[in-house]
């Protein structure tokens, strides 16, 4: 480590200690250690996992950027977990010492590993992934191969690795002596460039022809790097030759891939092709239960809800949020409100949002009231219709870029001072009223999603 560093850092953090305030700067700053540099990257500590990642979701870019202000060599702030320092360093002087010993490498097992959490036993299934979760045990149960390939396909993190590692798990647990193999389309390059490199393609042929199970994950990977997709093309058709069972997962159907010729396009999808669908409330909601079940946390079913309803994108960033939920609840020693939970997650929640549109306020805000859409551009004024399009005209100011005008003319032609009155009306009764108060949260929290 350079003299220089512990007075960088001590500026680094007085800084901090200023821009964040001292209690936030006790809580998560003052417990970062500086544990070392390696090349361009500073090693930050901390005590626990979850701090690690609070650090890292709030403070990573502004501890880079001040960072790389005191010194430029500086390109990354790492922020590790106490005691993996070391080992991080251990362990990229080992990668160095592997690549010399290549024909060490060379005889390493070519399956890459597989997550103890990704079995059958976790996979909450829902009509979303239910007929690809039954081709996949269908396959990891089956005692002949049922259809080859199976090939699985869908978005990101709706749950595609995990099934491979669930076959995978299932088989290698229920008949040891089979070989299964998984490895992703980009390891598959490497290995197969490797190869090449060291003239061993004779070996690399015989040990992926060999196995008895292959698994490639991301087969879209190899679209468009034509000599790894003719490699695997032969591959793929010595094992289905042998009748040896072949599983592959990609983010589009067999004839959507891009880059891929069309031969091996249809091969892949000789066998069962099923995919997996964005998900529904109710399986993220479902999955909500369990793994809170496993985290043995207690969150308040209201919470549940607003997750599942609001973080739409995939399983991935479902559970992160869940886990952040769960760090932060056991840091405070209680379980987390509604308002916590939007603090905590404020950043995922934001990648999550859409854009809200002055259509869709009207169609909630009329849902919420009962009464017709229609009555948003209607002329009626009677209290029951008027309230509620007032709400709508103020949710529409507050939600979207729309300027008055522009919010008056989606309201059946209304002038701005319309709209400006119902603007001050409805911050006038949210002041007042609180159950209206509560109802306006609402109505603001659902349209967010
Ligand atoms: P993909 O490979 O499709 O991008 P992953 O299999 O890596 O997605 O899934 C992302 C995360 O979401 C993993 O932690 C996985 O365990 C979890 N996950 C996805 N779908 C489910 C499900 N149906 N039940 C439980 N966990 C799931
Ligand atoms: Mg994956």
């Amino acid at each position: 480590m350079s003299e220089t560093l512990p007075a960088q850092w001590a500026r680094i953090r007085s800084r901090l200690r200023a821009e964040y305030g001292e209690a936030a700067y006790r809580s998560w700053l003052k417990p970062l250690t500086l544990s070392g540099t390696s090349d361009e990257v500073v090693q930050l500590t901390v005590p626990t996992r979850f701090m690690r990642d609070w650090v890292e979701a709030q403070y990573g870019e502004r501890l880079l950027s001040l960072w790389t202000g005191e010194n430029a060599s500086i390109k990354n702030v790492d922020i590790l977990l106490e005691g993996s320092a070391a080992a991080q360093l251990v362990e990229s002087q080992a990668a160095t010492m592997q690549a010399a010993a290549v024909t060490e490498a060379r005889q390493a097992d070519i399956s890459a590993p597989l997550d103890p959490r990704f079995t059958f036993d976790n996979f909450i299934v829902g009509k979303p992934n239910e007929l690809a979760f039954a081709a996949a045990r269908r396959v990891a149960e089956a005692a002949t191969v049922p259809f080859n390939p199976l090939f699985l396909y869908g978005g990101v993190g709706l749950g595609k690795t995990h099934l491979l590692h669930a076959i995978a798990w299932h088989i290698r647990k229920r008949t040891p002596e089979r070989r299964v193999v998984y490895l992703s389309a980009e390891k598959f390059m490497y290995q197969f460039i490797r190869a090449l490199r060291y003239k061993d393609t004779v070996a690399f042929k015989e040990q992926f022809r060999s196995v008895d199970v292959l698994m490639i994950d991301d087969v879209q990977f190899i679209a468009g790097k034509d000599n790894t997709q003719e490699e695997f093309f032969h591959t793929f058709n010595a094992l289905v030759d042998q009748n040896h069972q072949v599983i592959i997962s990609a983010d589009k159907s067999p004839n959507d891939l891009e880059g891929m010729e069309d031969r091996m396009k249809s091969r892949l999808g000789w066998g069962l092709v099923a995919d997996i669908h964005p998900t529904t409330y109710e399986l993220r909601l479902g999955i909500l239960q369990v793994k809170a079940e496993q985290l043995e946390a207690e969150i308040p079913p209201k919470v549940m809800e607003f997750l599942a309803h609001k973080i739409t994108s995939n399983v991935r960033e479902l559970e992160g949020a869940l886990n952040r939920i769960v760090a932060y609840a056991n840091l405070v020693g209680r379980s987390v409100s509604l308002e916590g939970t939007q603090e905590v997650l404020h950043d995922i929640l934001r990648a999550n949002d859409r854009r809200v549109t002055i259509e869709e306020i009207q169609k909630r805000v009329a849902e919420h009231y009962n009464i017709r859409q229609s009555e948003m551009y209607s002329s009626r004024r009677a209290r029951a219709v008027a309230r509620p399009r007032q709400v709508a005209m103020y949710l529409s100011k507050q939600l979207t870029s729309r300027s008055l005008p522009e919010i008056g003319r989606k309201f059946g032609g209304r002038d701005h001072t319309t709209v400006m009155h119902a603007v001050r009306k409805v911050e006038e009764l949210r002041v007042t009223d609180n159950s209206f108060a509560e109802d306006i949260e609402l109505l603001r929290r659902m349209l967010e999603g």
